[in-house]
């Protein structure tokens, strides 16, 4: 059995935010908002396609700030979503959102749960007040921690999302935010590193000069390091990276995109695995064991873990074993 979401965007017309990686304004006048009729024929059309190639799905409200649009507006789409869980029980399992810290309330939280809402998602992006500041983002991080507490003490799925490499971000401060992450005992995380799009006030910053996000390679390094935190915390990260879009590409000035973000960071951790075993081990020549699911990972893109570790003397060969994720055998030198 698959699992999938089924994402309605909800863009957020009339935010009264202007936080600064946030293309609401440009894209307000090219997205219009779903009809509630829409969302349904949406679900239902999808309905049949997912039970035959045997998958389950979350009805997703992504976009905006779905708890901070009209009331009656939001109320209508949560209709349309219960309505789809009702009629398709074997098919759709919750809904789940995305929203701001401060659009969390007690109150809004009843209606959600009216609804059957099953997962509340916060962009927090940060938990350093000065990197929140310098984003516009007009909420604190303790504003975050008492969202996630109402959040978890109502019962729902806490998912949190965060941002790598906003305006004045430093590495460090990515590490204390997935510590408080983790401590807010967070269901589900979102790594997001910044893309600096056009129309976006850290867009207007990128071009004067007066900001520059992290690097590719900084980026990897980083997410690497906030991969392994939220595992060894048995907090699943269930997305790193936007999701690949024309739209992104169209408008990207700048900042770290790549459809496989992921595979890459997940490659790099195997690189540096491969690098501290191969030396604790000694030799230069090896056996990586690994699932097959992992080999392309062990290889790196375009076989960069080789290149690596063959320019620091190690040498490997790679042999599938169902249900290891790495184990390493020197061989003799001859
Ligand atoms: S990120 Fe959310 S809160 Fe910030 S400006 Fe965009 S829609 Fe508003």
């Amino acid at each position: 059995m698959k699992q999938t979401n089924i994402s309605v965007f909800v863009p957020h017309y009339g935010c009264p935010h202007r936080c600064t990686f946030c293309d609401q304004r440009s894209i307000s006048g090219t997205q219009a908002p779903p009809a509630a009729e829409e969302v349904s024929a949406l679900l239902d059309g999808q309905a049949g396609h997912l039970r035959e190639t045997d998958t389950r799905a979350e009805i997703a409200f992504f976009g905006g700030s779905f708890t901070g649009i009209d009331e009656n507006y939001m109320r209508s789409l949560l209709a349309a979503a219960r309505d789809a869980v009702r009629k398709y029980p074997d098919i759709y399992t919750g809904i789940r959102c995305s929203t701001r810290p401060d659009f969390i309330n007690s109150r809004i939280l009843g209606i959600l749960e009216e609804y059957g809402m099953t997962a509340v998602e916060l962009g927090a992006q940060s938990m350093d007040p000065e990197v929140l500041r310098l984003n516009e983002r007009g909420h604190s991080p303790e504003d975050v921690e008492r969202a996630a507490a109402m959040i978890r003490e109502h019962g729902f799925s806490l998912g949190l999302q965060m941002m790598t490499g906003l305006y004045g971000d430093k590495p460090e401060y990515c590490i204390k935010t997935a510590e408080r992450f983790i401590a807010m005992k967070a269901d589900t995380v979102r790594i997001y590193p910044t893309v600096i799009l056009e129309g976006t006030r850290l867009g207007e910053l990128y071009k004067a000069g007066k900001y520059k996000t992290f690097t590719f390679d900084e980026t990897i390094d980083i997410c690497a390091k906030l991969l392994r935190m939220f595992d060894a915390a048995g907090i699943p990260v269930i997305r790193l990276g936007l999701h690949a879009s024309e739209e992104v590409e169209a408008k990207m000035l700048g900042g770290v995109y790549h459809p496989a973000l992921r595979e890459i960071t997940e490659s790099r951790i195997f690189f540096e695995d491969m690098l501290s075993e191969m030396k604790r081990l000694g030799g230069t020549r090896f056996i990586v064991c690994t699932d097959p699911k992992n080999i392309s990972k062990v290889s790196g893109q375009k076989k960069e873990n080789r290149r690596k570790l063959g320019e620091l003397g190690y040498r490997f060969d790679i042999k599938g074993e169902k249900g290891t994720r790495l184990r390493i055998y020197a061989l003799q030198n001859t």
